[in-house]
């Protein structure tokens, strides 16, 4: 997993003050998107133990709000076991559980923002040759990070759907998604400032 840089406080993506992690990787090549330079998975550098420890140490601030993922995509398959590992050491470290729904609020909180659509990604079923549903592999790591994260901004932008007043997204078709609640509802939970 590469990643093209860390941002250590921003106020742009997510609530409060965060540190950023840019990923590497995205296959979604959105028309008017403004960081093509992060589609190639291979640019940038690797995401190694120094790099997680200059994360750690940023995200240990006490005035850092959390941790924000974006890209590129976070979610592009060869992201996924690398994803998988951060935000259950972030959760280990800051917050309660990362396999269970949380039920109270996270001293550092996850934000995540993927070209996938929340049906695109609890959608990705199929029957195996015996009949029996299952989901495949990397929609089931991606069901497994988005699970671990506190706020998904899903969807790919659409250049005609653009709108700069928005907060938190580009285009009018993305939602802001409270992802702990939306788990405990069984439905779509925006997520309220
Ligand atoms: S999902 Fe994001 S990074 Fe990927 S092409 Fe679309 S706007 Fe660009």
């Amino acid at each position: 997993m590469n990643y093209l840089k860390i941002d250590k406080e921003d106020l742009c993506n997510g609530e409060g003050l965060r540190v950023v992690l840019w990923l590497s990787g995205c296959s979604h090549k959105c028309k008017g998107c403004q960081n093509p330079q992060t589609w190639d998975a291979n640019s940038g550098i690797l995401f190694d133990e120094s790099a997680k420890k200059e994360l750690f140490r940023e995200l240990d601030k006490d005035y850092i709000s959390g941790l924000t993922l974006t890209g590129g995509d976070p979610l592009f398959e060869s992201n996924l076991d690398g994803m998988l590992d951060l935000v259950a050491d972030v959760n280990k470290r800051y917050n309660t559980s990362s396999d269970e729904i949380r039920l109270s609020k996270p001293e550092k909180s996850i934000w995540l923002y993927t070209g996938y659509t929340l049906e695109d990604i609890a959608g990705g079923r199929a029957y195996d040759k015996n009949g029996a549903f299952f989901m495949f592999e990397d929609d089931r790591k991606r069901y497994q990070i988005i699970s671990s994260c506190d706020v998904l901004i899903d969807g790919r932008f659409i250049d005609t759907q653009r709108d700069m007043t928005l907060k938190w997204r580009g285009s009018k078709n993305q939602r802001v998604i409270d992802i702990q609640k939306s788990l405990q509802k069984g439905e779509v939970v925006l997520w309220e400032d």
